[in-house]
């Protein structure tokens, strides 16, 4: 464990406003906010102004003014101004970093999201002065039969505390590029880096309301799909709430794309080479982001043949996790995101040792000493699990894996596949046949083989069975924000 150097710049002053067609509006209609809470002290961070639906009722209408004019720009302007949103955001790389440190805790070492949204933009803005649509032939005529795509206008993106950033990238940016507004939704736990994110757009130059920012709870949230004015809504976020969000969307039959949570498997076969997969499946599974990542590689399935040798790796790259202050650079692991989450963990560890479902072999614990007000959990190992008990089937969303022995490739997939989600999957090995053969058969959205979870902007995500549909990444990705429009034009 490091030292408790307070390196952390201050907390951006209260109370933190919502962005609305360019404006920073602190107090809102129904006055409600939000006492954010700094994990890794457990202290009072900043106020949160949250928004309502008469302010969620101003978004929506600044967002369709600010559609029209986006769309009246021409597409060499719309691409160059994606650029300089990317060129910008460069800038502000480690702002952006320290805020999400702010937002919930993660480790600054873990830059990662921040340079994802960069790498999203300039991406997306490369689509913008492409071809979207197609014609076609049509039977028994001549007609000119066009295919074209067109923005939905103003969609709506909900995001998780985990990730707004992340959001950010694959989901707003692609929603531009297309041509459409967004009103955008952190949680109200962690809004402070997706605000400045909304006022970086504005000092690119984009236009006032095309991206504005509505830190909200479930009833802001509710507000929001719900709305006429939204045509397509873009959530990212629990099974739970999607439900929700799925049956608000009904009232006006507005499609949704739901990007869900995981249980992931990660795979070690008896070739693989177990000090790499140790320190890949330490990084995948307990350690980033304190496991607290829809990508959390939490059930371990090992061959036989290298179970003693593998866990014992596996258990030493865990233990030699650098704990502390998520602003000091050389700390790797950081708390979780509240203290109902170190309840909730705690609780699932507790209950599978009681319930003989699982054998502790690491961490299990509350971390005390000089961390012990923050919402710290010890990086947690179980071995002999059941993968038919709740903690090998429900999303712990904390630094929690459960390890599970398999014998042969069949039993490894029959295991890997046993869950109701289907997001992630992992597999180490060194047989080229075995990682074509047995990524064919996994049930999930994404495999990686001898990586982690690298999500690029050209690959598509998204989950299988509970994990959620429609996918973020890629054409695919930009499709999800574009409606085809038939034309057909009688040609005599
Ligand atoms: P959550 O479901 O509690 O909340 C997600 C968002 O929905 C938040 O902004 C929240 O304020 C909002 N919300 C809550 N109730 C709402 C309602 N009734 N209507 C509209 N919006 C509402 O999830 P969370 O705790 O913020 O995030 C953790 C979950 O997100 C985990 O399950 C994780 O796996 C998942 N996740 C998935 C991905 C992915 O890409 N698949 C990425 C990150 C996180």
């Amino acid at each position: 464990m490091t030292s408790g150097t307070d390196l952390r710049p201050a907390p951006p002053a209260g109370p933190v406003g919502l962005l609305i067609g360019g404006d920073r509006i602190t107090v809102t209609a129904a006055g409600s906010a939000h006492q954010h809470v700094y994990p890794a002290t457990g202290q009072p961070n900043t106020t949160v102004a949250l928004a309502s639906e008469v302010e969620i009722d101003h978004a929506v209408r600044a967002a369709w003014t600010a559609q029209r004019e986006w769309v009246s720009l021409t597409v060499d302007r719309r691409r160059d101004l994606l650029v300089d949103l990317a060129d910008v955001v460069h800038d502000h790389l480690d702002e952006l970093a320290a805020l999400n440190v702010h937002d919930y805790g993660v480790p600054v070492s873990y830059a990662g999201t921040a340079v994802l949204l960069e790498r999203f933009l300039r991406h997306f803005a490369g689509y913008v002065d492409k071809p979207h649509g197609s014609s076609t032939p049509v039977n028994g005529s001549f007609d000119l039969n066009l295919v074209e795509r067109e923005p939905y206008g103003v969609v709506a993106v909900i995001a998780p505390w985990n990730g707004a950033l992340a959001v950010a990238g694959s989901c707003v940016a692609p929603a531009l590029a297309a041509g459409n507004a967004v009103v955008f939704k952190p949680s109200e736990l962690a809004p402070l880096a997706a605000l400045r994110f909304g006022e970086l757009c504005l000092e690119a130059g984009l236009p006032a309301g095309l991206v504005n920012v509505v830190p909200a709870g479930a009833d802001g949230g509710d507000a929001l799909v719900r709305h006429p004015g939204i045509r397509k809504v873009h959530f990212t976020g629990g099974g739970t709430t999607a439900r929700s969000v799925i049956r608000a969307a009904a009232t006006n039959l507005v499609p949704v794309v739901a990007e869900l949570g995981g249980k992931s498997a990660n795979l070690v076969f008896g070739d693989a080479d177990l000090d790499t997969a140790a320190v890949l499946s330490a990084h995948q599974g307990p350690l980033m982001q304190s496991g607290q990542s829809c990508a959390c590689a939490s059930r371990l399935l090992v061959h036989d043949s290298v179970y003693d040798a593998f866990v014992e790796k596996f258990v030493a790259v865990v233990e030699s996790a650098v704990i502390g202050d998520p602003f000091d650079p050389g700390v790797g692991f950081g708390p979780v995101i509240s203290q109902g989450a170190v309840d909730r963990i705690l609780r699932t560890v507790d209950d599978a040792v009681d319930r003989g479902t699982g054998r502790l072999l690491t961490g299990g614990r509350r971390i005390g000493g000089d961390l012990a007000q923050g919402f710290y959990v010890e990086p947690t190992v179980l071995t002999d699990v059941d993968n038919s008990s709740d903690l090998a089937q429900i999303e712990t969303f904390g630094p929690v894996v459960s390890i599970i022995r398999f014998h042969d490739d069949a039993d490894a997939v029959r295991l890997a596949n046993d869950t109701p989600y289907g997001l992630n999957a992992f597999v180490h090995t060194r047989d080229l046949r075995r990682a074509h053969g047995v990524a064919r058969e996994l049930e999930a959205g994404s495999v990686w083989v001898n990586t982690f979870s690298d999500i690029s902007p050209q690959g598509p995500y998204g989950g299988y069975k509970q994990s959620g549909f429609g996918r973020t990444g890629g054409i695919d990705g930009l499709n999800e924000f574009l409606q085809i429009k038939n034309i057909r034009i009688a040609m005599g």
